[in-house]
């Protein structure tokens, strides 16, 4: 059999966490299997869908590289076949046309909670059907015996089936229900696994009987638990159930994400950092956690900087640039040489690409940077002076890398009687604007000699 999975958002809000999850786990099981991943949008809720959504789960999706193989399916354009597959029903007998009122429905309703049964309308049976009234089609439950699922992440689980109500299939104004939908789509699209979050159970027991009525082959499921916040809770915005595109605006790399999502609820050994090519030669559908994933900020920060280490060092830098054209730092015709000479240091200092832009605002001006109150109190007379010589020095050196330059300083200080703070600190706000800035030599090299000097020189003369 080949493997057939969706993805299938209802378009009421951005592409969260909890969706690129699930998505991410669709798409890693069907490419172990080398099968097909499919994207449906479940639009049919008009009320609740906007294509805001749309495009924003569409965005979100393709930031991380989970567009489906095909363009995605949107539901609301499958009408029509819902409503065939009822109408087959009903002519088959596996559905009934119900024309209990609203005052009715709610009668039995009450009687169905107060007895602990299942809702079986009177119509079940009826043939004396009114002429033009309304009605709806429902699902004929069986009345006896369990449902059983074998969920690949739950394991066997079952219903009585006394606890099924005969479910809606379509609406009195002809409008199929989600139900109906979704196993109708599924089918439709050759679906042959159903990885989702766990709160479908419940549907899966429901939707389970459509196939059976429709007599189809049911998918195999798999019902993931909900990722929970790092205390425990359930996520909420408090926890960073953001939107993808938070994680993205705050500069988290999309590799990062997928890395550390894959790993909340599934674990290969105690293998926390890897590739997609990896997740995907042993993601085969084992090994999803019964209990909820917690989502925690701190490790996907830790995940993220070991992307931004490992990527490709131009990639990174414009991605540093690309965030500050966003916030409107121009850069000039060095910037990106220097920021490509001074990753290194800086990736030991920050997580995210936000956290990287805002330590290397120094490398997008040419000449000295604008001086805070407080940076230029520190730079007295002595300072001054002392930088002027240090600039006279560094123009005479021939230093050609870290290790020479440090050996070198050293003899100067110790000719001066210095030490190093005393002018680690100055040039570091005179060359940076702050004195939380990365090594000396590294500084030095990552921008050149003569842009020290530049910019000693038209602080400090
Ligand atoms: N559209 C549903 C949701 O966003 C998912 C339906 C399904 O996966 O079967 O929750």
């Amino acid at each position: 059999m080949s493997v057939v999975t969706r993805f299938a958002p209802s378009p009421t809000g951005f592409l969260h966490i909890g969706g690129a999850r699930t998505a991410l786990f669709n798409y890693l099981f069907a490419r172990h299997h080398g099968g097909k991943y499919l994207v449906r949008v479940e639009d049919t809720d008009k009320k609740r869908s906007t294509s805001e959504a749309i495009d924003a789960i569409a965005e979100g999706l393709g930031w991380l590289g989970l567009e489906g193989d095909m363009p995605a399916i949107m539901q609301s354009e499958n009408e029509s076949r819902h409503r065939q597959i009822a109408e087959k029903m009903l002519a088959e007998d596996t559905a009934y046309k119900c024309f209990l009122s609203d005052d009715e429905l709610s009668e039995l309703r009450q009687h169905c909670r107060e007895n602990g049964t299942a809702l079986r309308s009177p119509w079940r049976d009826r043939t004396d059907h009114p002429a033009d009234a309304p009605y709806v089609v429902r699902l004929r439950m069986p009345d006896a015996g369990t449902t059983v699922i074998d969920d690949i992440v739950q394991g066997q689980v079952s219903v009585n089936n006394t606890t099924l109500d005969d479910l809606v299939m379509l609406r009195s104004d002809g409008s199929p229900t989600y139900m109906l939908a979704v196993v109708v789509d599924d089918h439709d699209m050759g679906v042959t696994h159903i990885l989702r979050g766990d709160d479908h159970l419940n549907n899966a027991f429901r939707q389970y009987h459509i196939y059976s009525a429709a007599g189809w082959q049911i998918p195999i499921f798999g019902h993931i638990p909900l990722i929970y916040g790092a205390d425990g809770a359930k996520l909420s915005k408090r926890h960073g159930a953001l939107g993808v595109e938070a994680y993205r605006e705050m500069g988290i790399l999309p590799q990062a994400l997928l890395n550390y999502l894959a790993r909340l609820g599934w674990s290969h050994g105690d293998d926390e950092l890897f590739t997609l090519e990896q997740a995907i030669s042993w993601f085969d559908g084992t090994s999803i956690g019964k209990s909820p994933a917690r989502f925690d900020m701190e490790k996907l920060q830790g995940v993220n900087n070991h992307w931004m280490r490992k990527i490709d060092t131009q990639d990174l830098v414009q991605s540093v640039l690309d965030f500050g054209k966003k916030t409107g730092k121009t850069p000039h015709q060095d910037t990106a040489t220097w920021l490509a000479n001074m990753m290194p240091c800086y990736t030991e200092r920050a997580n995210t690409i936000n956290e990287l832009l805002n330590q290397t605002g120094w490398l997008f001006v040419s000449g000295a940077p604008e001086l805070s109150e407080q940076a230029a109190a520190q730079l007295n007379d002595e300072a001054r002076a002392r930088l002027l010589s240090f600039a006279a020095f560094l123009n005479k050196s021939e230093a050609q890398n870290t290790d020479a330059l440090n050996d070198e300083m050293n003899q100067w200080l110790n000719d001066n009687g210095l030490r190093m703070k005393d002018i680690g600190i100055p040039l570091r706000i005179v060359v940076t604007g702050s004195k939380s800035a990365p090594s000396l030599v590294d500084i030095i090299f990552g921008v050149g000699f003569k842009e020290i000097q530049n910019r000693i020189e038209q602080i400090c003369l």
